[in-house]
This record gives structure tokens, sequence and C-alpha cells, in this order.
């Protein structure tokens, strides 16, 4: 199993509780996070529209929303993806893994999730700690 991932798309998987824009984002959110969760599931990273995203109402031209909302979007990505060798597949079980050790409090993830909508609803945000 083969999975292509923009770099925020990895916290927002593992905040993932059911909610999402419409119907058919949501149940692909659920196949993607089953898939995700498999021994064998090997991830490519991208800073561009992703497995998740093709089943967004708001993906436009291959972009989220609006040039400046893309940006953005980007930006996010390319927080997470420093963390990361983008260059090769990544086994999904370790990726996840790392995920978690690397982004342990709030401020780690401050130029990520602090402006999203989705705050409220995240598991994972909700979990961080405020420690440094
Ligand atoms: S198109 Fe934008 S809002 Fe939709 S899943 Fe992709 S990054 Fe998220």
């Amino acid at each position: 199993m083969k999975l292509i991932l923009r770099g925020h798309h990895l916290l927002c998987l593992k905040g993932f509780q059911g909610y999402g824009y419409d119907e058919r984002f949501t149940n692909n959110m659920i196949d993607v996070n089953e898939k995700r969760r498999q021994i064998d599931t090997q991830i490519s990273l991208t800073d561009t529209h992703d497995d998740i995203c093709k089943s967004c109402p708001n993906l436009k031209n291959n972009l989220c929303e609006s040039e400046l909302q893309n940006e953005r979007i980007v930006n996010m990505d390319r927080e997470v993806l420093k963390k990361f060798d983008i260059s090769k597949e990544h086994n999904s079980v370790e990726l996840f893994e790392k995920i978690d050790e690397i982004f342990n409090t709030k401020e780690s993830v401050s130029k990520i999730c602090f402006e999203c909508m989705w705050h409220e609803k995240c598991l994972f945000y909700q979990k961080l700690s405020n420690n440094r």
C-alpha cells in the first residue's frame, strides 16, 4: 500500500476524529487513516495536493482554495517536511511514531496548527502539552 501525504496532514491524521468538510472528504479521511496504520504502508511526502486533498471540496486547480491560502498551507507543510528526508518513501508506522516524538508540545506546532480552524476538534492538538 502506498500513500502520498502532504506534510501538515501527518498531524491532521493523528488528530482526526471524524469531522470534515463534507461526507466525501470525511469518508476518504477515514480510509486514508486506516491505510496509514497498516504495517506495510509506505508514504511519499509532498508539499502539494495529496491523497487527502483529492477528495476535498476546497481543492481548486490543484490549489487549496486560492493562491494566498495555498501558500499558507504549503508553509505549514514545509514546517513538517524539514524534519524528514522527502526524497525517499517512509514506512508509515515509523513515520507517525516520529511525528509523536518531534511534535510533542504546543510550541512545536506553533507555525503549523495555531491558525487552523479545526483546533478544537483535533485530538492531536488537544493532547499536546504547553511545555517547551
Ligand atoms: S485542499 Fe486544502 S483544505 Fe482541502 S485537504 Fe487539501 S490542504 Fe486541506
